[in-house]
């Protein structure tokens, strides 16, 4: 999909304060990554030169490019300008957003320290050494510049320095999270996902459980599972994966959750004929549901013998 070829930006000298990052462009090499949003919505960034400090927590000014006057020291002095190619504000190796210090070769190729350390300072267009030569003006714009989140549309309010925003991002309460009913193409912050599931699907659509009281659960014997499980008092979705393979099935249990909350910690107990397996673990965080995530993480096998219900128990 394309990226949208222009973007707003607001710059301000002050630093920002927000602390995370969120879902990047695939980088070329390196560690994998999730299957998150694809937030490549225009950028808005604001740009003031006084040496006054704004603070980010502004709620919203990210909207408009300045109707209404504000009676303060800066006015006329922050403005909102578009970039139309949004990518010269991220590393061209990594694709993260540039953070400083920012470097650049001879030639005047750019990367971020980090890339340089890995490429042993060795420029990978031209092989010049590059990781000495800082590219100060760059890096102040990167400085003054207030960005939204890319989660603005479902409901953030932060905006933050561009060099803050894989930090903030990344621990961005409102992360794009799926429903995870089956053909539900829904898509909201978690805040919002557990009402859309009650009155979209019914209370009947997820298995009903109170925190900390032991319930059951009857797996498919045959076929590839993903059983919501919800809350009854703070209506929290989880789910619980059955992988069905040769030897028996591989169960897990994830919340349906930003990265950043805290794990729930779950028990798992399969009985058969006298016997029983346990499993005590915790919960995963997903923002989307697929079987699949059950055998990239830590799962229960259970025995093709052990039919029946499980019993689960979720805690607070
Ligand atoms: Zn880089
Ligand atoms: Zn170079
Ligand atoms: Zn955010
Ligand atoms: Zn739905």
């Amino acid at each position: 999909m394309k990226k949208s070829p222009v973007s707003e930006a607001t710059t301000n000298k002050g630093k920002g304060k927000g602390k995370g990052d969120m879902k990047k462009k695939t980088p070329v090499s390196s560690e994998a990554s999730n299957n998150k949003g694809k937030a490549t919505a225009p950028r808005t960034t604001t740009y003031t030169r006084g040496r006054k400090r704004k603070h980010v927590d502004e709620p919203q000014q990210q909207e408009q490019a300045a109707p209404a006057p504000a009676p303060s020291s800066t006015q006329g002095r922050s403005f909102t300008f578009q970039l139309s190619e949004p990518d010269v504000l991220d590393c061209p190796i990594c694709f993260d957003p540039l953070t400083i210090p920012v470097y650049q070769c001879e030639n005047g190729h750019v990367a971020c320290s980090t890339c340089c350390i890995r490429l042993e300072e060795k420029c990978p267009t031209c092989c010049l050494p590059i990781g000495s030569i800082r590219v100060r003006v760059l890096e102040k714009l990167l400085e003054s510049m207030k960005v939204p989140c890319s989660h603005a549309k479902y409901g953030c309010s932060a905006t933050f320095s561009y060099t803050d925003k894989r930090v903030h991002e990344s621990n961005c309460l409102f992360v794009p999270c799926y429903c995870p009913h089956t053909d539900c193409d829904f898509v909201s912050s978690f805040f919002d996902l557990p009402l859309h599931f009650i009155s979209e699907h019914g209370s009947s659509a997820a298995v009903r459980f109170s925190h900390d009281k032991p319930f059951a659960v009857t797996l498919s014997e045959d076929d590839d599972e993903a059983i919501v499980l919800q809350e009854e008092t703070d209506d929290t979705l989880f789910v619980l994966h059955n992988f069905v393979f040769s030897l028996g099935k591989a169960v897990n249990v994830c919340c349906i959750q930003p990265d950043s909350l805290p794990k729930y910690r779950f028990e798992i107990m399969a009985k058969s004929q006298g016997s029983s397996l346990e499993w005590k673990s915790f919960t995963m965080n997903i923002q989307s549901s697929n079987v699949d995530t059950t055998l990239s993480s830590r799962f229960l096998v259970i025995p093709s013998d052990y039919f029946g219900d499980l019993e689960i128990c979720i805690h607070m």
